[in-house]
């Protein structure tokens, strides 16, 4: 699995290391991490399979598509994917794929709003680079330097590189997606208290033992954090109450 994701990403460094830094005071660039977002991409789409319920992908290309108009960086096209599994949950590859499953679309009902909170969180993970950064940052420059030297075995460093394109994020970058997931809902004409609607529901299921939820929390920081954290964000920034 990820096979081509690890010979994506490392050639991907390899060539952001030799071009110089890359956009922002970053090595992998945008052309780049968009590269390594394709192989990522095809391996996912190949794992799970795309949902054939053409309703609910249509909804989640609409609410996307208005999420990402709200997007800090321009030079990134957003596609949207429903991913063929029960599992409950939902995630962002670099470059600009986000993915929910048919699980979370299932789990959140008929509620649009946290639908567009929650996708948008997902491009917040994106619009920051978060991945990338911690690619960047898991990888060291030693490694990099490795790459390009051919101290280190290609396959190796490959290895090394898919396995983080995935990672779970830091609680700070999980925090920082949930204030962006708001934002966007709000400016995009959608209820920023849709994100705690989610997030009341996901803490009635929080430590219920095994679920196809165990995923998203093993993945997350406690939902209780995050309700207390964004209710006070959205009461400074986004109004309503
Ligand atoms: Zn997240």
């Amino acid at each position: 699995m990820l096979r081509a994701a690890k010979v994506g990403g490392v050639f991907a460094i390899a060539l952001g290391l030799m071009g110089g830094c890359g956009d922002g005071g970053f090595l992998i660039s945008t052309r780049q991490e968009i590269e390594i977002g394709q192989n990522v991409d095809r391996q996912l789409v190949s794992q799970h399979g795309l949902s054939r319920d053409r309703r609910a992908v249509a909804r989640v290309e609409r609410i996307g598509a208005a999420m990402a108009d709200q997007a800090r960086r321009t030079s990134i096209s957003y596609q949207f994917r429903v991913l063929a599994t029960a599992d409950v949950n939902a995630f962002a590859a670099p470059g600009g794929f986000v993915y929910l499953t048919e699980g979370i679309i299932d789990f959140l009902g008929s509620d649009d709003d946290a639908l567009a909170c929650l996708t948008a969180h997902e491009i917040g993970h994106i619009d920051q680079r978060h991945s990338v950064e911690q690619l960047e940052r898991r990888l060291g420059a030693q490694t990099l330097i490795q790459i390009l030297v051919g101290g280190k075995k290609g396959a190796d460093i490959a290895n090394t590189a898919a396995g983080l394109v995935m990672l779970q994020h830091s609680r700070a970058d999980e925090l920082e997606a949930d204030r962006i997931g708001v934002r966007y809902a709000a400016r995009g004409g959608y209820d920023p208290w849709g994100m705690v609607r989610f997030f009341e529901k996901l803490r009635q299921k929080e430590g219920q033992g095994p679920s196809r939820l165990e995923t998203y929390f093993r993945t997350h920081p406690r939902t209780q954090d995050r309700i207390k954290r964004i209710t006070a964000y959205i009461r400074e920034h986004e109004g309503g109450g």
